[in-house]
């Protein structure tokens, strides 16, 4: 293996615990790719801050990491209590549909407010209300006109706006708010990466972000976040309109019953590497090390296990927002990935096929590289197309570097399996463009005398540029 990297792509969430100038070099030099803001929980003068401090921070550790800007989307929240309410087995509870009404009312039963006035028609008697990731729940006995009226089933400590979750009920909200609008114009104006959209329900709710992006001349790319049964429904149109998925199994693992989480999670990875969409697992990947500074035996399973699927990135969440261990959680998924990614690159299954011509090509170039012991595969892409187009046939050996002239693609480059983006600006004649290359990589070790290069490139015929694939050795 002439090159180290490690293919899968690591995503932390910023919170309190990684937020400071140190502590975001130390992430990127531990191995972060792409930096995750939770617009839940962001203020938009936070959310400018912490953009810039990200930048600063890939300077100063002298690699460029990418922002994804992950807004909330559909979120049903329950109103303010003015004390924890304890619910008790058994008790009967109501939610009620309109502002102030929970405080207003002078039943015996408690209740509070929720954010969703179409919960009364949408609800069905028997159904399921799961508060705070589930961990209280509650089952639907009657409907009224402004409230329903509950049995606890699961007690617990309601405090103010906690989460609800609706297993099986397609909730009638948009899917792009007026707050993922105004989130959406802040990250635009700093410029991230990405914008993950949450409970993304159809192919539809993806376009209508594109749309939202592409009038204002955004080139993010939009990550579709599968959380509920609707998602999943749907899930082949969404991966064919999203520009990569995220497998958010926060939510998923309330909204469908728990035993289908690993199935869908190897049905979504699969059909993403079928249609060549980069796919990112998340949540819970090293939930005990918030606390912890080791992981349990069933999450370094976990872990590898997403490695083995060959999803494209793994995600932290808690563990570095709150986490005890932030720094530590990214060198523990930085070693189990490396340690499966040598146990791959032993097998040689057939790269998958592509309808498209272009992929055909990009397959020719893996296939050769497979066959010759000590390659790499170094790819010239200015939107990182061609890069991308490799990495779908997931060259099992040779690592892809990925040279581009936009700061832009390298950073979108940071969320593909086993690409190393390059910059090398600006492009010039094809033949020269590729010998500077080389002589930049040389330099920085990152290829040596020996090494075979599979360059997949454009050449320059009489009247127009084409794909080219050409095998050379370094001298
Ligand atoms: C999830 O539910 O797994 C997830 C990533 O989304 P969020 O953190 O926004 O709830």
């Amino acid at each position: 293996m002439p090159l180290d990297i490690r293919r899968t792509k690591i995503i932390a969430t910023l919170g309190p615990a990684t937020e400071s100038p140190a502590m975001l070099v130390r992430l990127i030099q531990a191995g972060v790719d792409v930096i995750r803001l939770n617009m839940a929980h962001a203020k938009h003068d936070w959310t400018r801050m912490i953009i810039r401090r990200v930048r600063e921070a890939s300077r100063a550790a002298g690699r460029e990491v990418a922002v994804m800007m992950d807004i909330k989307g559909p979120e049903i929240r329950t109103g303010d209590v003015e004390v924890p309410i304890e619910l008790k087995p058994g008790e009967i509870f109501d939610f009620t549909v309109k502002p102030g009404a929970s405080r207003e009312r002078a039943e015996e039963v408690r209740s509070v407010d929720v954010n969703y006035r179409d919960l009364v028609n949408d609800i069905k008697v028997g159904d399921t209300v799961l508060v705070d990731s589930g961990l209280i729940r509650l089952e639907v006995l009657e409907k009224h006109d402004a409230h329903i009226r509950c049995r606890v089933l699961t007690p617990g400590s309601l405090t103010s706006r906690r989460h609800i979750n609706l297993p099986g009920v397609k909730v009638n909200l948009p899917s792009f708010t007026q707050k993922d609008r105004a989130d959406t114009l802040v990250g635009i104006e700093e410029g991230v990466d990405f914008i993950a959209l949450s409970f993304v329900r159809d192919a539809s709710d993806v376009e209508l972000l594109r749309l939202f992006l592409t009038e204002r001349k955004s080139r993010a790319r939009i990550i579709a976040k599968i959380e509920d049964q609707s998602a999943i429904d749907n899930l082949d149109d969404i991966i064919r309109a999203t520009d990569a998925l995220m497998v958010a199994r926060g939510d998923l693992g309330i909204e469908v019953p728990l035993q289908e989480l690993p199935v869908i999670q190897r049905r979504a990875v699969r059909t993403c590497l079928a249609i060549g969409r980069p796919v990112i697992i998340a949540t819970h990947m090293l939930e005990s090390m918030i606390g912890q500074p080791m992981p349990t035996r069933a999450e370094i399973t976990d872990v590898a296990n997403a490695v083995f699927e060959q999803a494209d990135c793994v995600m932290l969440s808690g563990e570095t927002t709150v986490g005890q261990y932030p720094v530590e959680c990214v060198q523990v998924l930085d070693s189990i990935a490396r340690r499966i990614e040598v146990e791959q690159a032993g097998d040689f299954p057939e790269p998958a096929v592509f309808l498209n011509e272009r992929m055909k090509v990009f397959r020719a170039a893996v296939v050769l590289a497979n066959e010759l012991p000590r390659s790499l595969i170094l790819v010239f892409t200015r939107h990182g197309t061609n890069a991308a187009g490799i990495a779908a046939h997931r060259p099992p050996r040779a690592p892809i570097l990925a040279v581009t002239d936009s700061p832009e693609t390298l950073r979108h480059l940071r969320l593909v399996r086993s690409v190393e983006p390059f910059l090398l600006s600006p492009f010039g004649e094809p033949e020269a463009t590729i010998e500077r290359a080389i002589a930049s990589l040389l330099s920085l070790g990152r290829i040596q005398d020996g090494d075979k290069l599979v360059i997949v490139s454009d050449v320059q015929t009489k009247d127009r540029r084409v794909d080219s694939i050409q095998l050379r050795s370094v001298p």
